[in-house]
């Protein structure tokens, strides 16, 4: 097969769907592999390390897209490359379809097949495409939170461990699934006082089986996150209902109970957010403050670390891609049933439900 990485062109965006060690599996196993120009340097890969990995660099996005079988991206294609998507196609990348219905008209008119990230989905429910993403996101939260409890940048001026004679930063965790972890093993491992609050009882006895002692889990509902906030340094939005938006765990009123110099990581921002003063920020303009209270809600976090990001994606959507080139489309899903979920949109017809069901498109 034809294996073509364009480089991304949405705004900020320095991943790249294909590493030079990708590569290689690629075309060790007889398939071709096309990159575009400098793809791979926001991730810090040059394009001669995907030449010694026998891959051809080509200078344009037209000559790449018009190489490839199967176009490996990281984010959904944006307008300019709708003329470039053929019948011949397979698309494996992060879609969002159910919010963004140009972009769902423009791949059923296509013809193109889409297979997406962030639907694939495995027996036990979790979404391993989606989780590398989230590993990232929940790990950086604390790193974020640490450096704004930095007074210059608007913080209460506590050191997350603190030192010995002074007490740690208590570090309040909304949701722990695959962000709320990470964030607690990264905030347990600076010393801080970490809670995590969630609903789900199975999850908080297996979260007390495994974190370190300086992690206790307490049951998420308001009179515990009221009883919580006015002593809590740095706040985490962790939390994901599946489909829906995140409920507002910390109201507008709770801001007035806290700390001045409080710092509040959304992470749940995508979904709506579980704080109920986060809007979205970027990466250029993070952070706010409303009532004394930081806020840093930027929406795509993996993207600051490219280098990283790029390596756990890939590492997570390689042996998807490999099975693909290997077997084809239909017969890679008997090796890995779960990418059945991950198909969208096949050649102009609407496979997914959700997707249909938003824009009341016929499927
Ligand atoms: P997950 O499904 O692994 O975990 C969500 C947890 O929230 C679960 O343990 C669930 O029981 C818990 N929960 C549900 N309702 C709750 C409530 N009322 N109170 C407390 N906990 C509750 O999800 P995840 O992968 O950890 O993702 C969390 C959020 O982070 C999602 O919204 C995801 O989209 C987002 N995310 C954002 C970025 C970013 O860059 N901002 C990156 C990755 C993920």
């Amino acid at each position: 097969m034809r294996i073509a990485v364009p480089k991304e062109i949405k705004n900020n965006e320095n991943r790249v769907a294909l590493t030079p060690a990708g590569a290689q599996e690629f075309t060790k196993n007889g398939h071709q592999v096309f990159v575009q120009e400098t793809a791979g340097l926001g991730s810090g890969f040059p394009d001669e390390a995907y030449q010694k990995a026998g891959a051809t660099i080509l200078p344009s996005i037209e000559e790449t897209y018009s190489k490839g079988d199967m176009i490996m991206k990281v984010k959904e294609p944006i307008e300019e490359e709708y003329p470039l998507i053929q019948e011949n196609h397979l698309l494996f990348t992060y879609f969002h379809f159910a919010s963004n219905k140009p972009l769902t008209q423009a791949m059923i008119n296509s013809k193109a097949i889409c297979l997406a990230y962030e639907t694939v989905e495995k027996e036990d429910k979790t979404l391993p495409l989606l989780i590398p993403m989230s590993e990232v996101a929940g790990r950086m939260s604390v790193q974020k939170g640490a450096n704004y409890l930095e007074k210059p940048l608007g913080g209460r001026g506590i050191l997350l461990g603190g030192v010995p004679g002074t007490l740690p930063a208590k570090v309040i965790i909304l949701g722990g699934g695959i962000v709320g972890t990470q964030a607690a093993w990264m905030a347990a491992g600076l010393g801080a006082d970490v809670i995590i609050l969630d609903v789900s009882l199975s999850r908080m006895r297996y979260l007390s089986t495994v974190m370190p002692k300086n992690v206790k889990t307490m049951m998420s509902n308001e009179f515990n996150i009221r009883s919580l906030i006015p002593t809590a340094d740095l706040i985490i939005g962790a939390v994901l209902i599946p489909g829906a938006k995140a409920p507002h765990l910390i109201t507008r009123d709770m801001l007035k109970e806290m700390l001045p110099g409080t710092v509040l990581v959304d992470v749940a921002v995508d979904q709506g957010g579980c704080i109920e003063t986060c809007t979205p920020t970027t990466h250029e303009d993070p952070t706010y403050t409303i009532d004394g209270v930081l806020h840093y809600c930027v929406a795509n976090m993996p993207g600051a670390v490219p280098y990283t990001s790029t390596l756990a994606l890939t590492n997570a959507t390689l042996p998807y891609a490999l099975e693909l080139a290997q077997k084809g489309w239909k017969k890679a899903c008997i090796k890995f049933p779960e990418l059945s979920f991950g198909f969208n949109i096949i050649k102009g017809d609407i496979v997914y439900q959700a997707v249909a069901d938003t824009f009341n498109l016929p499927h």
